[in-house]
């Protein structure tokens, strides 16, 4: 029989498969805005991105995520799988949804009341009416909190007063604001009666038949590293008033004479309930990441089965020079990669059914809904930093062809770049997956900053952190992973005893981070030094969190799986991504005695082994991706 690519396709594609062919189906007809991005000037190209995105309103898919009501699908899991799709064509189109569709659209929905939705969301979905979402400043990006730009409620009028206060508090890289935005939602500290409620949203008119509305000053970004057919620019309000309703009340509101209510009494918690319900924007940015990770492995696995480079002497399919796939250094360097992205996909698949589960309703827990916004931040970080080393790595392989702009990397490379810092920087995010394992993710930290959470986790007693870990169970659990402690060495490709590692690894830096806090504190510093002295600490933490996480979600894929040749070759990718996770880190193993000198060199090996095991397959790998051959577009890298 043979492994089955389309079988395959059906496994990655998951619950979406309609929707994922249908906009391949898309994809494939509008292939050509690829070559418009090479050869059309910046401005026509905008426009040629806007044209797109509004031909492909009308198909309703990108409404997917909107209620019925409003022309939309319903389904926030089936909209995100339409984006990680489109997410194998031109990413500038893709932004340029994220923006209208996810970003504006998606904080009215989510921010907003009825009054709201019914006058804006139809034509939202619609595309008739395009927008940003304004939030970033130049002052500040990653500090949410701190912006600068007020609201004022002026009770006498019934309206707030939206005003850039400060130099740098102009509202910065803005997708949509530069040219093709009407309306913004402007994120701004609200003040009611000289008392200022934290920062808020509001909905704010930019653009009046084309020009700046009356009060706004709106700048373009300019030329930027990739992207250029989203038009990024730069806000100010001056005085501007926009009427009281313009606020987006589903967590605060303010009456008529000056009153503000909100049902959540503390304003962090506040704030980070709001800023939670916008998370599927950063998921929907993860899925890409895995998406263009894909395309640059089909790329460059299916050159490295045709390109030959040397004579080897090797017996062989009887040409002289040797397949690049044939060297062990190239398999090195792409398969482990492959390994990883099928990977991410199910532990993006994991991640989305989360999403929906606690989007429409059907899982209502508070501790769900926390640990969902941690998972959503560590995978988007995860995913998209493997974008951005799986595309070098993809376009080294494809030697001076993959520099030419007609093989894709050039786009791929520029475009994907922002994906590790819009919708939340990694770095940041991973500090945020890190707060949340320390906290255990419960409702009394919600509303902790982070030199709140070193003094918790300070006053906790160290005995409740190792409980809280639950680290002294790992021990014993793992007891059997340290050398020399019992006959028989696990297998090597014993799934059970990798995510055993990955996890000893997570839990142990955890209680060990939580104690380095602790003794700081103790010890008299302040909470700010001891927290950026561990910080990397509490960074790799996450990062190995997040690690096992993928892990376990590619386990419980296989363990879900018939028996089959598909199976099997998911079984050798499972092993490889396990198994090259813990080599990169096995120094790290090494020192904390997990793993001794001999048994790091077999794990080498082994990834040698499983390398060799998947050269084979490795063609059919990629082909399950189901990427439509236009897009693909490389005539002349593939010659096929
Ligand atoms: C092309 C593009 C499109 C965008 N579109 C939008 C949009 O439509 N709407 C919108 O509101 N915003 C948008 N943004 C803004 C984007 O979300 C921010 O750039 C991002 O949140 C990072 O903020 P920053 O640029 O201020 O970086 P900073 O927060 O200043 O970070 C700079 C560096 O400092 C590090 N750093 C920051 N804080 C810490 C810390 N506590 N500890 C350790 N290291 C730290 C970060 O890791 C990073 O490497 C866009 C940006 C770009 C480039």
């Amino acid at each position: 029989m043979g492994l089955d690519a389309a079988v395959l396709t059906d496994v990655l594609d998951g619950g979406y498969a309609d929707i994922r062919a249908k906009i391949r189906e898309q994809l494939r007809d509008s292939a050509s805005v690829l070559d418009d991005a090479e050869t059309m000037t910046r401005a026509e190209f905008r426009e040629r991105v806007r044209e797109v995105l509004v031909e492909t309103a009308a198909t309703g898919m990108p409404g997917l995520g909107f209620p019925v009501e409003y022309g939309g699908g319903n389904s926030v899991g089936g909209s995100i799988a339409a984006f990680e799709t489109l997410a194998y064509g031109d990413l500038s189109v893709l932004v340029k949804f994220g923006v209208q569709f996810g970003l504006f659209g998606g904080a009215i929905l989510q921010l907003g009341t009825k009054r709201h939705h019914d006058a804006y969301i139809a034509d939202i979905v619609a595309g008739r009416l395009l927008g940003c979402f304004a939030m970033t400043e130049h002052g500040h990006g990653s500090n949410v909190a701190a912006l600068s730009t007020v609201a004022t409620y002026d009770a006498e009028a019934g309206e707030f007063i939206i005003t850039t206060t400060r130099d740098d508090a102009y509202k910065d890289y803005i997708g949509n604001a530069a040219q093709h935005g009407e309306l913004a939602v402007v994120f701004a500290q609200l003040v009611v009666g000289g008392e200022s409620h934290g920062v808020h949203a509001f909905v704010v008119p930019i653009r009046v038949d084309g020009q700046p509305a009356a009060g706004v000053r709106i700048e373009d970004d300019g030329p930027k590293m990739g992207l250029n057919g989203v038009d990024n620019g730069r806000l100010w309000f001056d005085g501007v008033r926009v009427p009281r309703e313009a606020m987006l009340n589903r967590f605060a509101d303010v009456t008529p004479d000056g009153t503000y209510e909100s049902a959540i009494e503390n304003a962090n918690r506040r704030f980070f309930t709001m800023l939670g319900t916008l998370i599927q924007g950063r998921v929907s940015v993860g899925g890409a990441g895995v998406s263009a990770s894909k395309v640059a492995l089909a790329i460059a696995i299916r050159y490295a089965l045709r390109r030959r480079q040397f004579e080897t002497g090797q017996e062989g399919d009887g040409e002289s020079e040797q397949l690049l796939l044939d060297y062990g250094q190239h398999q090195r360097r792409l398969l482990p990669l492959l390994a990883r992205t099928y990977a991410l996909t199910f532990a993006q698949e994991v991640l989305v059914d989360q999403l929906d589960a606690v989007f429409s309703g059907q899982t209502t827990d508070d501790h769900a809904r926390r640990e969902l916004e941690s998972r959503a931040a560590g995978t988007k970080a995860l995913a998209t930093w493997h974008a951005t080393r799986t595309i070098q790595e993809c376009r080294e392989a494809c030697g001076g062809a993959g520099y030419l702009a007609v093989n894709r990397f050039a786009a791929l490379k520029a475009d994907t770049d922002v994906f590790t810092t819009f919708e939340g920087d990694n770095t940041v995010l991973l500090q945020l997956v890190a707060k949340g394992l320390l906290t255990a993710y419960s409702t009394e930290f919600e509303d902790m900053d982070q030199l709140q959470m070193v003094r918790f986790v300070a006053n906790m007693a160290l005995e409740t952190v190792v409980e809280q870990t639950g680290v002294r169970k790992v021990v014993e659990r793992v007891r059997h992973l340290i050398p020399n402690q019992n006959d028989g060495e696990p297998d090597l490709r014993d799934p059970g005893y990798h995510l055993d590692l990955l996890r000893w690894r997570e839990e142990h830096m955890l209680a060990s981070v939580a104690r380095r806090l602790k003794s700081g504190i103790d010890a008299g510093e302040a909470p700010g030094a001891v927290f950026s002295r561990v910080q990397d600490h509490l960074v790799a933490t996450a990062h190995a969190h997040v690690e096992a996480l993928v892990l376990s979600a590619f386990i419980a894929k296989v363990d879900s799986l018939p028996a089959s040749e598909e199976r099997q070759a998911l079984v050798l990718l499972r092993d490889l991504y396990a198994l090259s996770t813990i080599e990169a880190d096995r120094a790290w193993f090494m020192e904390h005695g997990r793993l001794s000198s001999v048994r790091s060199k077999l794990v080498t090996a082994e990834v040698n082994r499983l390398c060799r095991e998947i050269r084979p397959i490795a063609r059919t790998l990629v082909d399950a991706f189901a990427i439509p051959e236009e897009l693909l577009r490389a005539r002349d890298l593939l010659g096929e």
